[in-house]
């Protein structure tokens, strides 16, 4: 498959690949709360452009969490970057529809210095260079094209990190994205020695007793509106300590929620960290991407989410108005 130059972004893949030859210094930024899609696309553009022989640092506000930890070059992700960083670094954001999701401790960066990659519906083309592909399954596979019209090899390392961002992204190949372009992707990516096992137990299998309690009783504590087509529920401090849990935990609950059989959108509250973080899932009805960037936020048709300072009683009804405005 060729590269295409991409008609919803206002960079070509030709323009992007000039840009990263060209550069010899960059800071990978990915967004708070990271998941597989943003660290793992990073990660994938950061080995690759260390292997051509450039300096790579990454940039991420919160910790690794547990789960992603197996990624290679995790362990280099940090919030400090060095002093001695040139001053013309292209700081390449990943999976973000705007800088604000890579949170409050980023230096001011200059436009020009500026490539954001992502597939997010509503990205705000922040960047010198935006290389925005709706179409694409994850951040990672925008990444894969580049890497693809930069002639990279894609060894095991960078291949175990796109085939992460592939899983995350699609719910381990189950939500609508999967199309067969991505399943061919992912074989290639198996055949270039992605570790799917690691990646299917670290992520998929692998879960903390903390998580599976603290998913008992947001389930006990979720209510069914709209004739049983809207599910939500919350997630609380008082919740987290009675479990022993913390935020990572709370990853599965949304699309519990959501496979409720009749549910057609699902919204989780976790009201811990003095905010709610509100999660927001559909079965493809309701754009629950626009029904987020209401109320401040973004995501995607299926999946998006949002930040609320409030009370949850605010919370619930404002997101509730804001799904019924989106056809709930
Ligand atoms: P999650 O519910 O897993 O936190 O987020 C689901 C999707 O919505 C992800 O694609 C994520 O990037 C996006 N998203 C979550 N929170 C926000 C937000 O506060 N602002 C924007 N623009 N997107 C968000
Ligand atoms: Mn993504």
């Amino acid at each position: 498959m060729m590269p295409q130059a991409v008609a919803d972004s206002n960079s070509t893949t030709g323009e992007v690949v000039a840009e990263l030859r060209k550069r010899s210094a960059f800071v990978m930024v990915s967004h708070v709360k990271p998941d597989g899609d943003t660290l793992g696309a990073g990660l994938a553009l950061g080995l690759a452009l260390k292997r051509m022989g450039k300096r790579v640092h990454y940039f991420q506000q919160d910790p690794v969490p547990r789960n992603l930890r197996f990624l290679p070059d995790s362990d280099k992700v940090a919030r400090d970057l060095p002093e001695d960083l040139p001053s013309d670094s292209l700081w390449v954001f990943g999976d973000m529809s705007d800088t604000s999701r890579a949170g409050e401790f980023l230096p001011p960066i200059d436009r020009e210095n500026i490539l954001d990659i992502d597939h997010h519906l509503g990205n705000s083309h922040f960047g010198r260079f935006n290389y925005v592909i709706e179409t694409e399954c994850s951040t990672g596979t925008c990444v894969m094209r580049l890497l693809r019209a930069m002639n990279v090899e894609i060894d095991a390392e960078i291949a175990t990190c796109l085939l992460t961002t592939i899983m995350t992204d699609t719910g381990g190949f189950m939500h609508s994205n999967t199309t067969p372009e991505v399943l061919m992707l992912s074989a290639e990516l198996m055949r270039a020695g992605a570790d799917k096992e690691a990646i299917t137990e670290e992520i998929f299998a692998n879960k903390r007793v903390a998580a599976v309690k603290l998913l008992g009783r947001a389930i006990d504590a979720a209510k069914l509106d709209h004739e049983g087509r809207y599910c939500w529920s919350y997630v609380d401090d008082a919740m987290l300590q009675a479990c022993r849990a913390d935020g990572e935990d709370t990853e599965e609950i949304i699309g519990h929620l959501r496979s409720i059989e009749g549910v057609e959108a699902a919204a989780l509250f976790k009201t811990f960290d003095g905010e709610i973080r509100v999660s927001l899932r559909s079965n493809g009805r309701v754009n629950v991407q626009a029904a987020a960037a209401r109320l401040g936020g973004g995501g995607h048709f299926r999946a998006s989410g949002l930040t609320f300072i409030g009370s949850l009683k605010d919370a619930a009804a404002a997101v509730e108005a804001a799904l019924v405005a989106e056809g709930l």
